[in-house]
């Protein structure tokens, strides 16, 4: 008997064995590091003191870590512990510089919003942040998502923003502009965990997807979910609209991974392959 056959025979099957997402080792991407063995239970691994995900593939442990869009070039590492044990695992990342969009919105207040704005987008924030910051143990299966709505790749992730011509934060998820009342749909299974409401982000759905991988939609007109609600690859969520600060119809999508936004395109296969349309965006 060869060695690799012995080896999947003495290997419990309980790990799942999950895609990866695809690999970018700049600022916005995803650094895939392979780990031990699952023969060895999951390691705790952290980037930056915040917990980062762990997937079964081929029978190895992956830490998948998400890149801030503000990291420097240069080596960076990971920390990982199993038991008593702590390493440290070093990864390199180079420099992408992303394109500039700039963007002409009407209505002023969502460029300088006025004390009464600020008050309400203040009081809006613990919510979004618990969202964000949510955290369950539970096993993530394959880390390939279908595209949530069927439309056109208006901006892409990353770009540098100007509003106004006021330079502002960078895009930090991908567009896909489609008309009012598109459905939106769960690219992978999930669980609602915050609807609302809010000033920038309009009608707004949060998924947790398990151990930090938290997605959102914003912009929506419709939100046919229920926070608390389970839902699986496919699963209507809501439709596409124009609320929030846009300049028109489309779904924001947001992935986060060690509390990081990340490029969702990563995530898919057929988009990750896919020029977009960053300058004919505005
Ligand atoms: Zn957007």
């Amino acid at each position: 008997m060869n060695k690799i056959l012995l080896t999947l025979l003495l290997i419990p099957q309980i790990a799942l064995s999950s895609a990866l997402p695809q690999q970018l080792a700049a600022p916005g991407g995803i650094v895939n590091i392979q780990l031990g063995s699952v023969e060895t239970p999951a390691p705790v691994v952290t980037f930056q003191d915040k917990r980062v995900l762990i997937v079964e593939n081929d029978h190895k442990w992956y830490a998948i870590v998400g890149i801030p869009l503000k990291i420097k070039a240069g080596q960076h590492s990971i920390q990982v512990t199993s038991g008593a044990t702590s390493t440290q695992l070093d990864f390199a990342i180079v420099d992408k510089d992303y394109p500039a969009q700039y963007i002409t919105i009407k209505n002023k207040r969502m460029v300088n919003p006025n004390p009464d704005d600020l008050k309400r987008i203040t009081s809006e924030r613990p919510a979004i942040n618990k969202a964000l910051n949510t955290w369950t143990e539970q096993p993530v299966g394959d880390l390939l998502f279908s595209i949530p709505v069927e439309g056109r790749l208006s901006s892409p992730f990353g770009l540098k923003r100007f509003f106004n011509n006021q330079p502002k934060n960078p895009h930090s998820g991908l567009d896909i502009a489609a008309p009012k009342g598109t459905t939106i749909s769960a690219p992978a299974p999930g669980l609602v965990i915050n609807t609302g409401g809010y000033y920038y982000n309009g009608n707004t759905v949060f998924l947790d997807h398990g151990q930090g991988l938290v997605t959102g939609y914003f912009h929506m007109s419709k939100i046919t979910v229920k926070a608390g609600q389970i839902v699986e690859q496919g699963t209507k969520l809501g439709e596409v609209g124009e609320t929030g600060r846009v300049t028109g119809p489309h779904l924001h999508w947001n992935v986060y991974l060690n509390k990081t936004k990340v490029d969702p395109a990563l995530f898919v296969p057929e988009l990750s392959a896919t020029k977009t349309e960053a300058e004919a965006a505005q």
